[in-house]
């Protein structure tokens, strides 16, 4: 008996969240902003129609066997919105409302987030509709090489490089690897985000935190933002939300509040981040954590702070709360955290919103350190992946700021505006069109 799982669950985002009526699309969103910027550099009908839309969608359909012994078939997708700059480069999400529309729009973002960053990278994004969590480690690994097998035509290591995202891990990387150096010989560079023994990258874990940090710091020397003390708030301690949190102190920052899906806790004179992170460990959630306040998800997104990350899930910030964020800056750790709605009440309050794809840029590019590293056989030590980081996230933040300065624009629309001109000057110099 073969029960198939339905594609498309057209209303929800891959985070679970539910799309509004008449709300845009995930991809329709992140397509406004590149219009925003197509139209800011007066770019021609031709090179819009390529860049507005994918360079190629694949969907396949993976059969497997259960534990049980049941059929049962998946759904996967890959892809992939723009390869002029290098190989394709995205994650791969494992959701059971993961949707095709969402899964274009991250690849969208990622060709703009390479760009931004100089990268030499193009973007592309991958999902399975299924529920990781009711599925055995057996059944996992077999559906991701089944995923494997039916993407294989497209990929490689100069073509398209998979990475971990949400519900995949380095071990999905692992068996990814193997997976296709079993069809093309010893491949490390086929994926990022590879445990270190099969040739991951020193700092990659901490790499997205770490440049958040690194991005935030140039935006206080830019724009004269004095961090002494400044107040952190932190939506989401997963692996982005908690490495910031950790790190951020650096700058003489204190985290006044931080949640997770279980809930949030906060302390005005500064959190312990190390004792959250211990609660964290056995209790699966933040909430609760010993001598805290606890405050809620929505609450937090509200709180007296100088800085608010979101680095949880998509569009937390939208038409229903921008008016009552306090913030003066938002610094955007998710994709896409800010609606494209509320992106403009918070231009209009004077409340400087540093854009996604610059700001949490730090993963691929030490992602881009990861294959760089495994095409040359050479291993970087943490330190020397730390500088090179630095190095891109601070030139990223300066091209940005400089034309944000320069053109009298937000910085998302300069981060686009930068991206997007990067983009179609390599389009226009291979002959694309
Ligand atoms: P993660 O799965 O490690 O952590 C996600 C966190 O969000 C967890 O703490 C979880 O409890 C929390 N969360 C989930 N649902 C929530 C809800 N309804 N309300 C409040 N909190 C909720 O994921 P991550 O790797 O830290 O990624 C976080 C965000 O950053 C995602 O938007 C991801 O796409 C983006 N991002 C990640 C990377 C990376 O390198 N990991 C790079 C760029 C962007």
């Amino acid at each position: 008996m073969i029960e198939e799982v339905p594609p498309g669950h057209e209303h929800h985002t891959a985070a679970g969240a539910q799309r509004e009526p008449g709300e845009l699309s995930p991809f329709q969103a992140v397509n406004r902003f590149f219009e925003q910027a197509a139209d800011h550099l007066h770019l021609g009908d031709d090179l819009r129609a390529v860049l507005g839309c994918a360079y190629r969608e694949l969907r396949v359909q993976i059969p497997l066997r259960m534990d049980d012994g049941s059929g049962r078939v998946f759904i996967g997708y890959r892809v992939q919105h723009n390869g002029a700059r290098g190989p394709f480069k995205g994650g791969l999400r494992y959701h059971p409302a993961a949707d095709l529309d969402e899964v274009r729009a991250l690849a969208a973002l990622m060709t703009w987030k390479t760009a931004v960053v100089d990268v030499p990278f193009g973007g592309a994004k991958g999902g399975i509709i299924c529920d990781p969590l009711t599925m055995s480690p057996a059944e996992l690994q077999k559906l991701t090489r089944g995923y494997l097998r039916m993407i294989d035509h497209i990929i490689g290591e100069k073509r398209d490089i998979p990475a971990p995202d949400v519900n995949t891990d380095a071990q999905t990387m692992a068996w990814i690897m193997d997976a296709y150096s079993a069809r093309h010989g010893y491949s490390p560079a086929i994926v990022t985000g590879k445990p270190i023994e099969l040739g991951g990258s020193l700092g990659r874990a901490a790499a997205t935190g770490r440049g958040l940090v690194y991005c935030l710091a140039e935006a206080a020397r830019s724009l004269q933002l004095d961090l002494d003390g400044a107040r952190v708030a932190v939506q989401g301690f997963g692996n982005v939300g908690s490495w910031f949190a950790r790190l951020v102190g650096v700058l003489g920052c204190k985290v006044v509040a931080v949640s997770d899906v279980g809930g949030g806790v906060s302390d005005g004179r500064g959190l312990s981040i190390l004792a959250v992170q211990e609660h964290a460990r056995h209790a699966s959630t933040v909430a609760g954590s010993p001598g805290t306040e606890p405050i809620s998800n929505a609450e937090l997104l509200e709180l007296d702070v100088d800085v608010l990350v979101p680095a949880a899930l998509s569009r937390v910030v939208n038409g229903a709360n921008a008016n009552a964020v306090r913030a003066s800056v938002i610094l955007e750790a998710a994709n896409h955290p800010v609606s494209f709605g509320a992106d403009q009440v918070l231009a209009d309050r004077g409340i400087t919103v540093i854009p996604d794809i610059l700001a949490n840029a730090g993963g691929v590019t030490v992602s881009y350190f990861e294959w760089t590293q495994n095409l040359q056989q050479f291993r970087w030590d943490e330190s020397r992946v730390n500088h090179e980081l630095q190095k891109t996230m601070s030139t990223a933040w300066r091209r940005v700021h400089e034309r944000a300065t320069r053109d009298k624009v937000s910085l998302r629309l300069a981060a686009y505006a930068t991206a997007v001109a990067s983009v179609a000057t390599a389009e226009r110099l291979r002959g694309y069109i």
